[in-house]
């Protein structure tokens, strides 16, 4: 009966209250929840043509791009358009000094020119279906945690089992608010997916980290992929016969742009976000633990930047990686900043006493929701000090020390082979080969010792020493306390830092090679200090983790029937959600007001010769000399990019930015870096997305590149003429 009224209230909520803009809303629900206020605020669409299991809609035209990033077809060739972010990877893997792609960006100028990606995919979203009911079916209040989750595992698998689908496709099932609910998705994967199209890094990573999360913008994060598919146009592993993909909707075009307040859809993959978190997680997430990950890439990005600025090959090798390291760094400094500026914290509590408030009234809302908040507080304290270790030990031995991150994976395959034997283990071994190889190709031992004698330092000095692997404490002794002298040692002493030697064993005699790790002291130094964490940090944090999960649950159900007058949307969890919001400017602080849109006027403001990352391609400057912008410009200006309050996070990078109509205006990469908070604390005073003006992605792929070919596959439109 409960399950039934929590269901009952989730399809009621009356609008209001969450801000305009904020909010990750599922598909399948924008009938019920949302489609009032977005025809309110300028959508002339309805939402079966979004999201529909019964005709071609806007759904059909999103792809999750290999399972991080998103991407939108745009051509009925199977043209896929994501950022060059999410590209970045594939783009270096076929980048060398000789073909330098990332530098000069690349144009296939036919089909056969296009370059295949193994280990790249691209999923559909068939259809989407609340499954609710059937999982929860047998879930009674009295069972313990791991019974409820036997019974939901049962569930879940007799539903996969029963659910009608071709037999090339999947079925995924996740919970939602906190598991109060769960849907189910039958998914399409494509796995021949092949590199069309990508800018030179200079305009599609232009500004690079000093503007990345930074407004006003003037990045061309964009890169262009075809999805390729077998004769009947189905699912296929790469074949040189394979056809270029019949989609059932590909976006058009917009050549009209935007302008302030104008109604704009992304439509995407978010990846995660915690908006229901109370208070003391949020201030452990924002005050400690976000300064902890912070000051350790501080280290390995300056170690990483001054090999980048002095090696030219490490310009390359390193460019992915540091990447990725410098946008979760920059995030999260951003993170803490906006949560302070906007009051995050003493905003939770208000709410938080407001809840208290209202629970007291109730009999029966005391009894249910009356210690939830306490109780949650308590556990977030008592996670604390295992939060604070994991996070060090991960960022030291899983993220940033690339030779122990490795050695990690590595030992993954002693566990296969110890447990299951020879055979299994050679079955796999091809695939660590091919990550090795792949690994070690980007791989610059001294650089990494380097970083590896920095943050041994942090490790002995600031994890808690009954967290802390002895066998490390010993070598820091034998090595004089000196923790560069260490570096020294292990990096001389490990076979795993010699990438040649390590795939040459690995080819010759395998098992030989395996049975020198144990004596391998970087190898030694990642198990142990795994082992140690696993015993001492992991498992009391697991421990700890599913009570608050628990918890969780029951304050999200609890905040949902405490404070009927809210719209609650879940959190994110990496599967497809629309949000929508409109074309917006901000003030990020007192006096000045960033205005919505940016143009190439201020990419040339921004240009420094030769800079890493502020060059600007000659043949851009002279587009711009001769203001030659083709049907692009507008006003005889070239926008390049725009900011919205569309709420995303991680994962909608690559999103199509859509008008009310149903074309394409944009393609979403960033937000601004005053509002990166907006995964634990949206706020729609200073929470904006950035996006690509489209028509200066079709700019640079016809004026710049010539890729005139691949501009006649698309289809153009003026919805505003
Ligand atoms: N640029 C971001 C990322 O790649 C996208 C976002 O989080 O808004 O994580």
């Amino acid at each position: 009966m409960k399950q039934f009224i929590f269901l009952l209230l989730v399809v009621c909520l009356p609008l209001s209250t969450t801000f305009a803009g904020e909010g990750m809303w599922i598909p399948l629900l924008l009938q019920q929840l949302n489609e009032k206020e977005m025809q309110s605020m300028g959508m002339k669409m309805t939402a079966e043509d979004i999201y529909s299991v019964n005709k071609g809609s806007l759904k059909d035209a999103i792809v999750h791009f290999g399972g991080f990033c998103t991407g939108e077809i745009i051509s009925r060739e199977g043209l896929i358009l994501t950022n060059h972010h999410c590209g970045f990877g594939q783009i270096q893997r076929h980048s060398s000094l000789e073909n330098n792609y990332l530098e000069d960006g690349f144009w296939a100028m036919d089909q056969k020119e296009e370059l295949t990606n193994p280990g790249l995919f691209v999923t559909f979203i068939v259809r989407i279906e609340d499954i609710t009911a059937a999982i929860l079916e047998g879930v009674t209040d009295d069972l313990s945690e791991s019974d409820r989750q036997s019974v939901i595992d049962r569930n879940i698998n007799a539903v996969k089992g029963s659910i009608l689908r071709e037999e090339y496709q999947d079925v995924l099932v996740r919970p939602f608010y906190k598991g109060n609910q769960y849907f189910l998705f039958v998914t399409e994967t494509y796995n021949d997916i092949r590199l069309v199209g990508a800018p030179p890094s200079s305009i599609g990573k232009f500004g690079a980290d000093t503007d990345n999360w930074i407004w006003p913008r003037h990045t061309g994060d964009f890169s262009l992929f075809r999805i390729y598919a077998n004769k009947d146009n189905k699912p296929a592993e790469y074949a040189e016969d394979n056809v270029p993909y019949t989609p059932k909707h590909y976006l058009p075009i917009s050549l009209d742009g935007v302008a302030e307040n104008d109604f704009t859809l992304v439509f995407g993959f978010p990846g995660r976000t915690d908006e229901y978190i109370p208070a003391s997680a949020m201030d452990l997430r924002v005050n400690t633990l976000n300064p902890i990950r912070i000051g350790i890439r501080d280290k390995s990005l300056e170690i990483i930047g001054k090999a980048m600025r002095s090696r030219p090959e490490a310009r390359i090798q390193y460019a992915s990686k540091q990447s990725g390291i410098a946008n979760s760094w920059k995030k999260w400094i951003g993170e803490t900043q906006g949560v302070k500026a906007t009051g995050g914290l003493e905003k939770k509590r208000a709410l938080e006493a407001e809840f208290t408030k209202r629970v007291n009234k109730k009999k029966a809302w005391k009894k249910d929701y009356g210690l939830l908040l306490p109780q949650l507080n308590k556990l977030y304290g008592d996670l604390k000090p295992y939060a604070i270790s994991q996070d060090y030990i991960n960022e030291i031995s899983f993220r940033n020390i690339e030779l122990l991150r490795v050695a990690g994976i590595i030992n993954r395959y002693m566990v296969i082979l110890d447990n299951n034997g020879e055979e299994t283990f050679k079955s796999r071994l091809p695939r660590l080969i091919a990550y090795l190889e792949g690994f070690y190709k980007d791989y610059i031992p001294d650089v990494d010792q380097e970083i590896f004698g920095r943050l041994m330092e942090v490790y002995l000095k600031d994890v808690p020493k009954p967290h802390q692997a002895a066998y490390v404490q010993e070598l820091f002794e034998k090595s004089g306390s000196n923790y560069q002298q260490m570096a020294e040692m292990v990096y001389n002493g490990s076979l795993l830092a010699k990438g040649e030697k390590v795939l040459a064993q690995l080819n010759e005699d395998p098992i030989a090679f395996f049975k020198t790790l144990n004596d391998d002291p970087a190898y030694k130094t990642t198990t142990e200090i795994n082992n140690k964490s696993a015993e001492e940090v992991s498992q009391p944090y697991q421990k700890i983790d599913e009570e608050i999960e628990l918890l969780q649950r029951k304050y999200m159900q609890a905040l949902m029937e405490v404070f009927p007058e809210k719209r609650f949307y879940p959190d994110a969890n990496s599967t497809l959600r629309v949000s929508y919001g409109q074309v917006k400017g901000f003030e990020p602080r007192d006096a000045i007001q960033y205005q919505p849109v940016t143009y190439l006027k201020g990419v040339i403001e921004k240009y420094v010769p030769g800079d890493y990352e502020f060059d600007v391609p000659e043949k851009l400057r002279s587009l711009y000399e001769a203001k030659d912008y083709g049907a692009y410009g507008q006003d005889g200006k070239m926008p390049v990019c725009f900011i919205g309050s569309n709420h995303t996070s991680g994962g909608n990078s690559g999103s199509p930015a859509i008008d009310g109509s149903g074309n394409l205006v944009g393609l979403n990469f960033d937000r601004v870096w005053e509002g990166t908070m907006s995964d634990i604390n949206y706020d729609a005073s200073i929470c904006r997305n950035i996006m690509v003006d489209i028509r200066y992605v079709l700019f640079i792929i016809d004026k710049y590149a010539g890729a005139t070919r691949l501009i006649k596959e698309m289809k153009l439109v003026h919805p505003k003429k």
